[in-house]
């Protein structure tokens, strides 16, 4: 086995511009943890976007490989819960932002951020699904604690051609629910509906400020682009639905008042996967195994290599990625 192994490095340079390039790195260049990992694939979410371009202030040191996923094959263990041939997917914990990430062929980190790859995956299908999926998978958990269930009417998911969304449509469709999109790019219309939305909405209608009280249109929401599109999406729930928002692509503010709170008992619950407790994590995975069909993930995923990522990055900042990128880090 050789050496040295392909990482992606980000720096800064003297005038706070971050570089991305593609570096030989040994097993003594990686930070200290109690498993190292032989990375099969990495997958490409917003964040990593943000990370790469330097557009958000996402990486916390320098210099830093990125990368929030990574699913692969345990090399080495000083833990007692994981021993080498283990198969191991990690998602979050502020990797990729402030700990090296998985745009690596080999990472070392610590054993209590991974979980094992669930049964009925392999290591690319996992990173098909990777924080984006993952997500979605937590936003229809929430709803379902909520009591949004496929009787009780449509539910919408926005910026649904993205990471998040595409999963989310597909999930909630072969749940059973009524499913509509929306999306600023009509030319994805055909792939939501393959996915399994019964219903397209523009991005331009739902980002009309909304009265404080507009008809009552759905019965839950994904949300993954907050501000004025939110605002709106509240204000068209109907009574005793509940959105789960998870996102920030068209901005951080929510211009909305509280009359779909007080008045039609609507609820905003708020969805992180980076902190998630493992328990709620095995969960997750395991339902995505069983509620994410596998011919969905082949729509929705395309492979990149460690030296495509900085064009890609460019792509998902500027909207322009469909579905999830897989990162194969041995292409
Ligand atoms: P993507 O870039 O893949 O998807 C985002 C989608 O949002 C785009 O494809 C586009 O969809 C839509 N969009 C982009 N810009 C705008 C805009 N200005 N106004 C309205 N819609 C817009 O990202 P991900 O799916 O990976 O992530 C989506 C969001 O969720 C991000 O904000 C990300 O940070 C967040 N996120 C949060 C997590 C958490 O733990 N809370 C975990 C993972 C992601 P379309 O063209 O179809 O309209």
């Amino acid at each position: 086995m050789s050496d040295t192994f392909k990482s992606l490095v980000l720096t800064q340079d003297d005038a706070g511009k971050t570089i991305a390039e593609v570096r030989q790195l040994t097993n003594d260049d990686l930070p200290e943890g109690d498993v190292l990992v032989a990375v099969d694939y990495s997958s490409l979410n917003y964040k990593d976007g943000l990370a790469i371009t330097g557009k958000g202030k996402i990486v916390r040191t320098w210099p830093l490989v990125p990368g929030i996923d990574l699913a692969g094959t345990v090399m080495e263990s000083t833990s007692p819960d994981y021993t080498a041939g283990d198969q191991v997917v990690l998602t979050g914990w502020s990797v990729g932002e402030k700990y090296w990430g998985g745009y690596s062929q080999r990472q070392r980190v610590r054993s209590k951020w991974l979980v094992p790859l669930p049964e009925g995956l392999d290591s690319q299908r996992a990173m098909a699904i990777g924080t984006a999926g993952f997500t979605s998978m937590l936003c229809v958990m929430t709803l379902e604690e909520a009591g949004v269930t496929p009787d009780k009417g449509t539910v919408l998911v926005t910026g649904a051609s993205g990471g998040v969304g595409s999963v989310a449509v597909a999930i909630l469709s072969k749940l059973g629910y009524t499913v509509a999109a929306v999306s600023g790019r009509p030319e994805t219309e055909a792939y939501l509906r393959q996915l399994g939305a019964a219903e397209f909405v523009s991005r331009e209608e739902m980002n009309q400020p909304p009265r404080a009280l507009e008809g009552q249109r759905w019965a839950g929401a994904v949300d993954t682009v907050g501000s004025t599109l939110l605002a709106r999406v509240l204000a068209e729930t109907q009574y005793g639905g509940c959105v789960a928002a998870c996102g920030l692509a068209g901005g951080a503010d929510l211009p909305t008042t509280v009359m779909p709170f007080i008045l039609r008992n609507v609820s905003l619950r708020g969805v992180d996967s980076v902190m998630c407790p493992v328990p709620r994590r095995i969960e997750a995975w395991g339902r995505l195994v069983d509620d994410l069909p596998s011919d969905a993930l082949g729509e929705i995923g395309h492979i990149a290599s460690l030296e495509e990522l900085p064009e890609q990055a460019d792509k998902i900042i500027a909207g322009q990625v469909r579905g999830r990128v897989i990162v194969d880090v041995n292409r």
